[in-house]
């Protein structure tokens, strides 16, 4: 287990967004994070991007697993729903930007840092499309640049926010078995926060079902749908399945 959540608690005012929720993340997993809106989900990945600190509760990370812990060198990084590409920079620059900011720390040269942009962008095959403005993408397109600019940073923890929010259905499967594949070939440690539960349960490893703040059940896909903890997960779970259908 890389990374252990003990009792998590965080409350905004008298707002308690998590109570006491302990899961671990496994080396090498996907683990997805479902449940209705207000469940606590991004409050989570918010504490374990490290920007932002629970009131109580401890976040175990054991580094001696062939992985580091989240450092300079290999940050957690946290990709929004809302990820903002910038518009002036080409896709290549967009890419680029987290290396160069972080340069001189990391003792990279130029052309290694164009070496690993180059890399990055043939992984999510979006190579081509180097030269090109954000405007001027698809969406599914602006989403790989997304997650390009997340992982040319060798995230040691990749955490994502609803990565298939701003696309339309059938792309929200396409994607979400891309990202299945590219987080198996790349090996990278990674929790995703989604609604779209049918996409997740495909693709995921095991899936924690929140809800008010709590973790109400995690484990693998195949199990949460056949023996659901409880009646709220055989809802929760249930209202993602009926979309399936419709
Ligand atoms: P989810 O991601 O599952 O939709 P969130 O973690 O965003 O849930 O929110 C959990 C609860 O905490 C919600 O009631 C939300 O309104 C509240 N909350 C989250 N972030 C803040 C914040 N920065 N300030 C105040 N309340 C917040």
């Amino acid at each position: 287990e890389y990374v252990q959540v003990q009792s998590i608690s965080r409350s905004y005012g008298a707002v308690v967004a998590l109570t006491s929720v302990s899961l671990s993340v496994r080396r090498n997993e996907l683990l997805a994070l479902v449940g209705p809106s207000g469940a606590g989900k991004s409050t989570l990945l918010r504490i374990l991007a490290g920007v932002d600190k629970q009131d109580s509760g401890v976040i175990r990370v054991r580094s001696d697993l062939g992985v580091e812990a989240p450092s300079e060198r290999h940050p957690a990084v946290l990709v929004f729903q809302d990820y903002l590409l910038f518009p002036h920079m080409t896709v290549f620059e967009n890419v680029a930007f987290g290396l160069r900011a972080r340069r001189r720390h990391l003792g990279l040269s130029r052309r290694e840092i164009t070496r690993r942009v180059r890399d990055c962008l043939r992984q999510l095959q979006i190579a081509e499309k180097a030269g090109a403005w954000p405007a001027h993408l698809s969406g599914g397109q602006q989403q790989r640049v997304a997650l390009a600019r997340a992982l040319v940073l060798e995230p040691s923890l990749l955490l994502l926010d609803e990565p298939f929010a701003n696309l339309d259905r059938p792309l929200k499967r396409e994607t979400a078995r891309f990202l299945r594949e590219l987080q198996q070939r790349l090996q990278v440690t990674t929790v995703v926060v989604s609604h779209d539960i049918e996409a997740v349960l495909e693709i995921a490893d095991r899936v924690g079902v929140m809800s008010g703040g709590q973790l109400l059940q995690i484990d693998s896909p195949l199990t949460v749908r056949q023996y659901p903890a409880s009646a709220d997960v055989a809802d929760l779970i249930g209202t993602g399945l009926k979309e399936v259908v419709r």
